[in-house]
């Protein structure tokens, strides 16, 4: 970090206003997740620390959104947002069970895009050092003319659109369960992003892309990693993927800043998904990237995808604990009430995985890194 590596300048970028909403009665997205993570987050003395500030989100303009998305697209949002009708909705993925439409969905993604506007201007200028925006990075998928898996206005191609204007070269680390397909098309041109994302395999998961061959085109060729693993990875194997790839391209890469995407839906108890995450893995992950941004000296991370809520608020409580480089301590603290049967932040491990299914997956996923070596390294000469 910038300042002092022990005690980074942490600003936190959240308000309710950004969990006070449902997407339908049935969705497995609730954004109420994020107020019981930011009750966990309090409850465990997070922003008494003196290196951890707690902006507000402003909200994003319409022209930001614009940079990203086409204008028609936004329109049509905006319009169903305000009550109105737009039978042409489906052509841009909206109105389906995945993307339900309600009023005031314009400005409640409007301010996400904002959060993650303020975490990144925040990081860009030198005030902190590290800035975390939960409530985005669930946009991921979100395409240039269509909601999709959840997304409507994709916060972290808004802001990192922004951020290399503003003359950054940007690492995108994408560590969702899911494939982040609308991250990677939104900056698939160019080489001044660097997206890399692990997930579980799009064979196997939605959105069904995220495949090795998917390396970027013109000059952005080589410039997007994917490394798809196979059902009920486990910490270990998920680790060593991660540690293989992401350290040495992200250095060869040298870039100005890391934007992280830190989707827990990779957790064993996750309804949607297939990979064995603890959050203790989880939490490994993000000290493994706070290594990487010390290194490069700003840090702008998101939420992403987590539909047990359990795991959600430890594990991103887990994270802004170690952004600021504090020790929680090992049991959640009796003073949170709003989920019942949370006990300790690290889980109790699920069982390891079967033999006869060892061999099945280790060879998934040393294929994977067999071609990410193959068709990647060499454009970083490693
Ligand atoms: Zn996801």
């Amino acid at each position: 970090m910038t300042s002092d590596r022990q005690q980074p300048k942490t600003a936190f970028v959240y308000s309710d206003e950004l969990s006070q909403y449902q997407l339908s009665a049935e969705h497995p997205l609730r954004p109420i997740r994020l107020q019981h993570m930011h009750e966990l987050m309090k409850s465990s003395g997070l922003f008494e620390l003196e290196n951890v500030s707690t902006p507000p989100p402003r909200m994003a303009t319409k022209a930001e959104i614009e940079t990203s998305h086409d204008a028609e697209y936004v329109a049509i949002v905006e319009a169903i947002s305000n009550g109105g009708i737009a039978p042409i909705m489906g052509e841009f993925g909206l109105g389906s069970s995945d993307n339900p439409v309600r009023p005031g969905m314009y400005d409640t993604t409007a301010l996400t895009v904002g959060s993650v506007l303020t975490a990144s201007e925040l990081v860009t200028s030198g005030a902190a050092d590290v800035a975390f925006a939960p409530g985005g990075g669930v946009h991921h998928h979100a395409m240039y003319r269509r909601a999709s898996g959840f997304g409507v206005f994709n916060d972290a191609v808004i802001a990192m659109k922004a951020m290399v204007e503003a003359g950054l070269r940007v690492a995108y680390i994408d560590i969702d369960c899911h494939h982040g397909d609308g991250v990677q098309m939104g900056h698939y041109e160019s080489d001044q992003v660097l997206t890399i994302s692990i997930h579980e395999s799009g064979q196997y998961l939605f959105p069904g892309t995220g495949h090795v061959q998917e390396i970027g085109s013109g000059d952005g060729t080589g410039y997007s990693v994917n490394i798809p693993l196979a059902p009920y990875t486990q910490d270990a194997a998920w680790h060593a993927a991660l540690d293989e790839v992401i350290p040495p391209l992200v250095s060869a890469f040298k870039p100005d800043v890391l934007f992280t995407q830190l989707g827990i839906d990779t957790h064993f108890q996750d309804p949607l998904t297939h990979l064995s995450l603890t959050t203790q893995g989880f939490n490994l992950a993000v000290q493994k990237l706070s290594v990487m941004a010390a290194e490069i000296g700003k840090w702008v991370a998101v939420g992403g995808g987590g539909y047990d809520l359990s795991a959600v608020v430890r594990s991103w409580t887990m994270a802004l604990a170690t952004m600021a480089n504090f020790d929680l301590p090992t049991e959640v603290p009796k003073s949170f009430t709003s989920l019942e049967g949370l006990t300790t932040f690290d889980d109790i491990p699920p069982e390891p995985t079967e033999a006869r299914y060892l061999n099945e997956i280790n060879s998934f996923n040393t294929k994977s890194l067999e071609e990410v070596r193959a068709l990647i390294f060499p454009k970083f000469g490693i």
